[in-house]
């Protein structure tokens, strides 16, 4: 349905090398082949069912195709010009800094690469205004935690407004987010936002609890975090008062199973209460999405009429960590975008 393309999107949470389109991977695999990667390794394709661990062994075959400044230029310049092309006019890319010894790339290198990519893009005019989160992996522990939100720092002071926060992600099931809270802390204290993917596996709660407390700008899945699946209401309430957007990432969440099916996703239960919540890809080249898609498939299960949808894709804007006066001209946007029939 070409309402949902040409819907002008607001893109909150994707994460680099998940984003990475079939085209890009095909290009990636033919530069390397002694790594015998096949395609199938690198995406699930959609109606296909796997456990969020073999989700996480997914990222670290892709992370093995993308390993040095040459590849990070061109999945980060493809993955936003795709996300254009998908009428997404505010994109918020979040990523890992990584190091890797056979190709000499230090973490400083990586982050500027990402920036020189969003720079490149935005010189060849690409109709699209591009943030950065830098992301802690949270099975890395306290000490590079700390290391990542100096790096961050860093680049909120030195990149014009490109790095705007920090998100924390990885494997769910590694580590523990007390470990990490004072990395978390100080980043508040500097300025940083936070994106913190939180209860994404139901024995996250005492953990959802406290990270709650700093509290997080926005909350990744929150798959959990809702009585009626084992959370509670003390986090709800949390969530509630402080009014706490949630990033909703409907096609992740049914392929790694931990919603059984799209009708019992958690975007119900929220957004019948009038909470921000915000419809994002997560990683749509391994989940074979677009943002596009998980608009149409969120109306389509939840019954939303074609007002609601940009009620929605509206109401993300101010859900994002744009400064107010870019959030003054996305709403110009859309005021000029919005469809004489709605
Ligand atoms: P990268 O940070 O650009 O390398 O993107 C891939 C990384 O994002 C993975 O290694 C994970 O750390 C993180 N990630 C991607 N999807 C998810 C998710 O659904 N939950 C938690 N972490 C994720």
């Amino acid at each position: 349905d070409p309402f949902y393309r040409q819907l002008p999107k607001v893109e909150l949470h994707a994460h680099l090398n998940g984003s990475v389109s079939s085209e890009t991977m095909e290009q990636l695999i033919a530069r390397k082949p002694q790594l015998n990667i096949e395609h199938s390794m690198t995406a699930i394709r959609s109606g296909q069912r796997r456990t969020l661990d073999e989700c996480f062994q997914v990222f670290k075959v892709i992370h093995q195709l993308v390993d040095s400044e040459e590849d990070i230029l061109m999945v980060a310049k493809a993955v936003i010009q795709e996300f254009a092309a998908d009428g997404v006019k505010y994109l918020e890319l979040r990523s890992t800094p990584r190091e890797e010894t056979k190709t000499g790339l230090s973490k400083r290198r990586y982050v500027e690469t990402v920036i020189e990519a969003i720079h490149q893009c935005k010189q060849e005019g690409v109709d699209i205004d591009v943030r950065f989160l830098v992301a802690i992996d949270r099975r890395n522990g306290t000490k590079v935690a700390m290391e990542t939100v100096k790096l961050a720092e860093d680049f909120m002071l030195s990149s014009n407004g490109v790095v705007v926060g920090l998100d924390l992600s990885g494997d769910p099931t590694v580590g523990h987010g007390r470990d990490l809270l004072p990395a978390l802390q100080k980043a508040r204290n500097c300025g940083l936002k936070l994106a913190l993917h939180l209860s994404e596996i139901p024995s996250q709660k005492e953990e959802s609890e406290l990270l709650l407390d700093l509290p997080p700008d926005r909350i990744g899945h929150g798959t959990f975090l809702h009585p009626e699946v084992g959370g509670s209401d003390t986090l709800v309430d949390k969530v509630c008062k402080q009014k706490i957007p949630i990033e909703l990432c409907l096609t992740s969440n049914v392929t790694g199973q931990t919603v059984p099916s799209y009708d019992q996703h958690h975007f119900k239960y929220w957004y019948t209460r009038g909470h921000p919540c915000v419809l994002c890809t997560d990683d749509k080249g391994v989940f074979c999405t677009d943002l596009s898609q998980e608009y149409q498939l969120a109306a389509s299960t939840f019954r939303l009429s074609q007002e609601d949808v940009w009620d929605l894709s509206q109401q993300a804007i101010h859900c994002s960590f744009a400064p107010e006066p870019v959030k003054q001209q996305l709403e110009q946007k859309w005021a000029k975008l919005r469809p004489v029939c709605l």
